[in-house]
């Protein structure tokens, strides 16, 4: 069934589409079933959950993990050794921390910002002016163990479809101004939008991520 559903979902995915496979919560056997699948991509979301399933998974050749949640400075440390990519760099100072772990791991580890569109108060993120002012302090340039690679956002959790694709839209347009504004375009690519009940809508929207979990392992235990 995992098989299934990631050949289902890729295939409907436009070129230059990336998928990433959300794992937390789901053992690492559910992981090997999709790697078996051809899927190399996965997102986790709880910094010792990722230090277990790369562990147990360290046989996994090219597999590659993404952070996805909100990560909590103090967790930065067990990830910074390995992680692909940060989609969650939600404040300059879990960026600082994040440049000053990848330093110490010799690696520069590529990080999206978290951008706050959805009207709600409760998630992370820059507001769309909290970033421009992030990005004109210049702050970031001098960090030589992150490279910043685009935006992440999640769109209001509403069935109203129109407010969705709105909140879509409005990252969009900052991720856009911003690539024109502060980078060269080759290096500011990605935008990660879309999970399992709006992906359609995100990709219409211009994403380059889609993160999804329930859709391909079901629903999460949070017992475990
Ligand atoms: C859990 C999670 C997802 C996946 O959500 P599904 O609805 O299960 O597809 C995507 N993005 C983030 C940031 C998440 O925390």
């Amino acid at each position: 069934m995992i098989a299934e559903e990631i050949q289902r979902i890729t295939s409907a995915l436009p070129q230059g589409v990336r998928l990433v496979a959300v794992s937390k919560y789901h053992p690492s056997d559910a992981i090997r079933e999709a790697y078996a699948a051809g899927q190399r991509i996965f997102g986790e979301s709880h910094a010792q959950e990722l230090q277990r399933k790369h562990t147990e998974l360290a046989d996994l050749t090219g597999i590659e993990w993404h952070f996805i949640g909100h990560l909590q400075t103090n967790k930065v440390k067990y990830i910074a050794p390995y992680v692909s990519l940060i989609h969650s760099a939600d404040s300059p100072h879990l960026i600082e921390e994040i440049n000053k772990q990848a330093v110490k791991a010799g690696r520069t580890v590529s990080c999206l910002l978290q951008l706050h569109v959805a009207q709600e108060e409760t998630k992370f993120g820059f507001t769309p002016d909290e970033a421009k002012a992030y990005l004109d302090s210049g702050e970031w340039q001098k960090l030589t163990g992150i490279k910043l690679t685009g935006m992440m956002a999640m769109a209001s959790n509403t069935d109203d479809t129109a407010r969705i694709r709105n909140d879509f839209k409005c990252a969009r347009r900052f991720f856009e101004q911003a690539q024109h504004d502060y980078f060269n375009d080759t290096d500011f690519t990605e935008l990660s939008m879309g999970m399992s009940d709006d992906w359609h809508i995100a990709i219409d929207e211009g994403s380059t991520l889609i993160r999804i979990g329930t859709q391909i392992f079901g629903h999460r235990d949070y017992g475990i």
